[in-house]
């Protein structure tokens, strides 16, 4: 007979740690009560720090935050939060005559109407005229206004425009804590210094500095890029995409608004010569840093050149440099071990998904929620839609570099020419050159529509610029939708 895990150990009390903890209490209810049936203890170190960014989110953070029965209200005032409607990518891309391009990939996508893709209309009537954007999602508008995604007064969570938020990245952590804490999730602060495996290599027990032997049934590992328990205990491997992604250093610094009264709404990501800048607005300040690739920019180097770019906007802080681990395990789930949040894998900023991915694993996590006996296809399938996850995130990544056009500087050359495109990317790519991209097109789409490779074709002006026109602009038929229904 199946005998129930009654116990889940998570390592780690960064964003991950906590997401999890929050996630899994809200499924199996309130741990407090005398005959609750699981009992959560996050472990964190009072000695190793939490990674400290993360700010940037994408929309599934409203469903996560009112599924956990968290007030809109609260999660404004206490993580500084603001409304996010997408990111603007500023000097990505040249247009024909070699002027910057800035585009914005909006929550609020152009859809179809009345059967007609609205980028197959936009690319016979408005390209070269208008920004395909701004023609079809109030995105570009209301960043430009400073506003948010809702009219004062409207119900909190409604969402007339998609949008996601801007976080206090320690704040959130803090406030999941205590709503955990507060639901019966046990915290402990100690370092765990070894990690007990039994005869099958399940991990049976982690040592803790203070306290010794804390035994485990399901172990959480969300400690971070070095994946304590998944790589250095479990030894699972890790694949590396740095054949496919140029960057792999951050640096990030706080810094004041330059005019507090007024509120961005996008995330903006402004290319630099070996990377990108990100610039996440808060309500009380603007978290900003430079993600670069080592193989072109020392620290001081890049250094030099992100205080240059911030201009009289920098407050003297010396910017905190990240090295990040950039790829994800070969399996996120292994025995008795699931590794969620950097030490599962991570691929760069660029467009705010890691924490939905977090998100993602622990629900996915929930769906297939093992016995002790911890049943092979349940791992199995957890891992592949894990790992598909990771590819489909990288992938996206990937086109931002493979369709750039600047010339300027060796890293830009590099990461469109040297660098690998993955395969489905490469196939896709030869495909869009003759048809914008349509929802037939991609198998997995976890998180990135069609529409979100529209936006970024179209934004970048590749129709205009290196490709050619897909073919019914040549003949002059706009295509009937043959999607609708599908
Ligand atoms: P960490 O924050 O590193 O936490 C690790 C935890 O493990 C800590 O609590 C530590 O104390 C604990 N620990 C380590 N060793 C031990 C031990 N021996 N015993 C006990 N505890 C231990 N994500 C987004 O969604 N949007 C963004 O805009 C975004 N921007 C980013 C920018 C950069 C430059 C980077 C590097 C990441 C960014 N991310 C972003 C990713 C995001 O920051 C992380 O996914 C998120 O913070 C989760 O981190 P974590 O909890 O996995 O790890």
């Amino acid at each position: 007979m199946s005998e129930p895990i009654k116990s889940i150990t998570i390592v780690g009390g960064g964003t991950a740690g906590w997401m999890a903890a929050l996630i899994l209490q809200s499924n199996f209810g309130d741990l407090t009560r005398p005959d609750a049936k699981m009992k959560i203890t996050l472990i964190e170190s009072p000695n190793v720090p939490t990674v400290g960014v993360g700010e940037a989110t994408v929309p599934n953070m409203l469903r996560t935050l009112r599924m956990a029965g968290i007030s809109e209200q609260d999660f404004f005032k206490t993580c500084n939060a603001s409304f996010k409607l997408g990111v603007l990518f500023a000097n990505w891309n040249v247009d024909r005559n070699g002027k910057q391009i800035d585009y914005v990939n909006p929550f609020a996508h152009p859809q179809v109407i009345a059967g007609v893709d609205l980028a197959d209309y936009y690319l016979q009537y408005g390209a070269g005229k208008h920004d395909f954007i701004q023609c079809f999602s109030p995105a570009v508008a209301l960043g430009e206004a400073f506003k948010g995604p809702r009219p004062l007064g409207e119900k909190a969570y409604a969402m007339p425009v998609g949008h996601a938020y801007h976080l206090d990245a320690g704040r959130f952590a803090n406030m999941i804590r205590d709503i955990c804490k507060s639901r019966g999730v046990q915290h402990i602060e100690e370092d765990v210094v070894h990690v007990e495996q039994d005869e099958n290599g399940y991990v049976s027990a982690l040592q803790l500095a203070e306290t010794g032997r804390h035994e485990t049934e399901l172990v959480i590992d969300c400690t971070g890029f070095k994946g304590l328990i998944i790589n250095e205990v479990m030894k699972e491997p890790f694949i590396s995409y740095s054949n496919f992604l140029a960057n792999d250093r951050a640096m990030a610094v706080q810094i004041p608004h330059p005019d507090p009264t007024k509120l961005p709404s996008l995330t903006r990501s402004y290319a630099l010569g070996a990377g990108w800048v990100w610039r996440v607005p808060l309500y009380n300040r603007i978290g900003t840093g430079y993600v670069y690739s080592s193989a072109h920019r020392t620290d001081e180097e890049a250094r030099d050149e992100f205080i240059a770019h911030l201009g009289d906007t920098w407050n003297g802080v010396e910017p905190r440099v990240i090295p990040m681990r950039v790829g994800r395990n070969r399996n996120a789930w292994v025995k008795n071990v699931v590794a969620v949040g950097l030490s599962g894998g991570f691929i760069e900023p660029l467009e705010s998904t890691a924490i939905h991915m977090i998100d993602m694993s622990i629900r996915w996590l929930a769906s297939y929620f093992p016995d002790k006996s911890y049943p092979d296809p349940l791992r199995d399938r957890y891992n592949k839609l894990t790992s598909k996850l990771y590819d489909e995130v990288r992938d996206f990544i990937c086109l931002h570099y493979a369709l750039g056009n600047r010339t300027d500087s060796q890293y830009w050359i590099d990461a469109r020419e040297e660098l690998e495109v993955p395969d489905r990317l490469a196939e896709n790519l030869e495909l869009w050159r003759y048809a914008v991209p349509g929802p037939l097109d991609l198998e997995t789409e976890v998180l990135f529509s069609y529409a979100t490779y529209q936006a970024v074709l179209l934004g970048k002006q590749v129709y205009n610029t290196d490709y050619p026109a897909p073919s019914f602009r040549r003949n002059g038929n706009l295509p009937a939708n043959l999607w609708q229904g599908y």
